[in-house]
This record gives structure tokens, C-alpha cells and sequence, in this order.
């Protein structure tokens, strides 16, 4: 059967400029490298024994003033839990994720990892928590081992293809000329858009992140691929926190707690079941997509 896509991306139309700081960085960063905004006051390590609880509170951000993005945004991500954040186009669901990475930084309210401001932190410290799933990663230059180990040029060659084997990408792999030492170019000449993914989860895995930032591909992959990658990220979301901005009404059912977000607020938090008793903006949602089922 198809898999069902939540009306967000189709519902603007309008083009949004992102800031160039975000676009260098979304190219920069994959899973993730970046020399982004450092901070200008000295920061602590981030110590990454805590429960790892982040937590929003009431953070406002405008990219330009009057126009906030969000809007005094307050939900907790807890240990281990996977979070679906769902909302029309515009809604500020990729605001969430750049603050999360730090990419910006909350004008109001603040951010608390374990009950600590997420400023107060080395922002690189931080982001090694992190695992950033953009919707198309990008590969560089280099080879297949080398986009893996992207981050952490010391990984050994076991554990590259131990986090290949994790993320369904092995398979593949093996069978290239050269296999992990098969070079591919920034669009990942040759391979399919299932198999970057897969590349990128494996830069997930062998991270070991504690936090995985998702945002879930619209378009579609091949059949096969998509089993793999969907199965690949069930396995990456096991023990971890995860943030999914989704787009599939499955990914949405699965979640922890879907929080719906509109025009910069988050208007109803819950677990489907929950959200489609309530019957609000998440029950006329999915009533669109099935109206049979709800
Ligand atoms: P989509 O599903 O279309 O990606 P979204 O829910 O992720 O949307 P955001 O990208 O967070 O929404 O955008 C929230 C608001 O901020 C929108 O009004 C958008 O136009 C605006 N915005 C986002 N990025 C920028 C930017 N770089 N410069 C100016 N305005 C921006």
C-alpha cells in the first residue's frame, strides 16, 4: 500500500530563503561537522552522563523581527522517547531542529539539557550528542568508509563497518567495486537516495548519538530501500531520544507524543490515540488522510 504523506510541504507553496548560515550548514553538516556561530563567552563541556532530558521553555525566535518563527514554545523531550513534530508548511518545525542543533538561538526562553541552559554548554560538545538526519543528506568527496566515519576520523575499520551493518548499508556496500573503499562525489554518484540514507545512518550509529534529529523524506524511495531505512531508524530510535519532524502518518502513530505545531505554537501534544479522542486540528488531520480509519 502507499505510504500515506501528511499534507504539510504541499500546503505553501511559497519559497522561503533559509538563512545562509543554515543552508552552508545543512550542507556542511550531514551528521556533522561544522565550524558554525561559535559563542562568544567561554563555555562548560557538556557533560553527557545526565538522562539527557531537553527540555523547550518558552522559546520565541523570528529570523526577522515582528515575524515570530516560534512562539513561546514549551514541550520536553524525554530520555528515550521519540517525538513527532507535525504542522503545516512554515509552521516552525525546522526552527525546533535548528535550535536543537544551534544553529540559532532562542531570542526568549531558553533551552535545558537535564535541567541546565543548553548556552551555558560548548556547542560542539553538545552537537557530539547529536545525530542530524536531514531529509537528503549529502556525501562529500571521498570514500564510502570516509562518509561514514564523518566526525570521527579515528573510527576503526571494524567499527565503520559494524555501524554499516547496523544501519542495512553493509549489504550494498559489499557488492561495490572497492566496497567501503569505493569513492563517491557530493551526490553520491551512483547510489540510490535509499542507499545515502543509509550511509548517513550508518554516520548515526557509529556516533552513537543520544539524541537523533529526523527529518523524514518526503519523497519516496524505492520499496525496498524504504523497508531498510524505515527498519534502520527503528533500530537507531531504540535507546535514544529522537525528534522525527514527520511526515507519514505511520511515523506519527508510532511516536512517544506527537506535538502539532502551528504558526510558532505547539497547540496539542499527546499520543494519537489520545490526540484523535480529542478531536482537534490532529483528528481533522488524519481524518483527511483516512477517513474510513478515525
Ligand atoms: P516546512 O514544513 O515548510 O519546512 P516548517 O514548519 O519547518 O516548514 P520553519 O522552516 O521552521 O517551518 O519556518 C517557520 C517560519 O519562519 C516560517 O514563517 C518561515 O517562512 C520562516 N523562516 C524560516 N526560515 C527562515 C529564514 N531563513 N529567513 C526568514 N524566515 C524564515
Amino acid at each position: 500500500a502507499p505510504e500515506f504523506y501528511l499534507p504539510l510541504r504541499n500546503l505553501g507553496t511559497h519559497y522561503h530563503g533559509r538563512m545562509e548560515a543554515i543552508a552552508a550548514a545543512e550542507r556542511l553538516v550531514g551528521v556533522f561537522e561544522t565550524e558554525l556561530p561559535s559563542r562568544a563567552e567561554p563555555a562548560t563541556g557538556f557533560a553527557p552522563d545526565g538522562a539527557m532530558r531537553v527540555r523547550f521553555e518558552g522559546v520565541h525566535f523570528s529570523y526577522e523581527s515582528g515575524r515570530p518563527a516560534l512562539d513561546g514554545a514549551s514541550f520536553v523531550i524525554e530520555p528515550g522517547q521519540r517525538i513527532a513534530l507535525v504542522g503545516p508548511s512554515g509552521a516552525g518545525k525546522s526552527t525546533v531542529a535548528n535550535l536543537l542543533l544551534g544553529f540559532i538561538e532562542p531570542e526568549k526562553g531558553r533551552l535545558t539539557v537535564d535541567g541546565q541552559d543548553l548556552a551555558a554548554f560548548d556547542i560542539e560538545d553538545w552537537r557530539r550528542q547529536l545525530a542530524w538526519l536531514p531529509q537528503q543528506p549529502r556525501l562529500f568527496q571521498g570514500t564510502i568508509a570516509d562518509n561514514i566515519r564523518l566526525g570521527l576520523p579515528d573510527a576503526t575499520d571494524e567499527a565503520v563497518q559494524r555501524a554499516a551493518r547496523r544501519a542495512h548499508a553493509a549489504e550494498f556496500i559489499e557488492q561495490l567495486p572497492r566496497a567501503y573503499d569505493a569513492p563517491v562525489g557530493e551526490r553520491g554518484v551512483g547510489l540510490s537516495g535509499g542507499q545515502i540514507q543509509r550511509i548517513a545512518l550508518a554516520r548515526a550509529f557509529l556516533r552513537d548519538a543520544r539524541l537523533v534529529i529526523l527529518d523524514e523524506a518526503t519523497a519516496s524511495l524505492d520499496p525496498a530501500s524504504e523497508a531498510l531505512v524505515q527498519k534502520a531508524l527503528d533500530e537507531l530510535a531504540r535507546d535514544r531520544s529522537m525528534l522525527v519532524i514527520a511526515h507519514r502518518l505511520s511515523t506519527v502513530r508510532d511516536a512517544d507524543r506527537i506535538l502539532v505545531i502551528e504558526q510558532g505554537r505547539i497547540i496539542e501534544s499527546g499520543t494519537h490515540e489520545v490526540l484523535v479522542q480529542q478531536g482537534g486540528h490532529y483528528q481533522r488531520m488524519v481524518k483527511l488522510l483516512e477517513p474510513a480509519a478515525s
